[in-house]
């Protein structure tokens, strides 16, 4: 856990979340500021900070992510499709320095919004 990171305290329970799933190494629940109707924030438990930051030693977190994602969207209902989204660094637009990648869904989603 590192210190002052607010999805490692999320994480921990130290602050409130609306949990939707969680297993031994991903985390996931929903964004406070939802931009679809399913919009879930789905985090490693490793503190990561961005993409980055993904090398061959941490990689695997990756792929549980997407595991869980793929569990999650099939228990949202998500049958007709969905979009995942990570942005990475300042220009990337990211404002939460714990890697995460955000589920879209429950409508037809934006060609815009990449
Ligand atoms: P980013 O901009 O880093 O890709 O995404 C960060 C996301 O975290 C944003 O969509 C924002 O709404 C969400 N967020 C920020 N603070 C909180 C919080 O305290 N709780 C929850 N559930 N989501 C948060
Ligand atoms: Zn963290």
């Amino acid at each position: 856990m590192a210190d002052n990171c607010l999805f490692c305290r999320i994480i921990a329970g130290e602050i409130p979340s609306n949990k939707v799933y969680e297993d031994e190494h991903v985390f996931a629940f929903r964004d406070i500021n939802p931009q679809a109707p399913v919009h879930i924030l789905v985090v490693p438990k490793e503190h990561i900070a961005c993409a980055a930051d993904i090398n061959a030693d941490n990689s695997v977190a990756v792929a549980r992510c997407f595991e869980a994602i793929a569990k999650i969207a099939k228990a949202e209902g998500l049958d007709t499709g969905y979009r995942v989204i990570n942005n990475c660094g300042e220009d990337g637009g990211q404002t939460v320095m714990h890697l995460h990648f955000h589920l879209l869904g429950g409508e037809k989603l934006s060609e815009k919004m990449l």
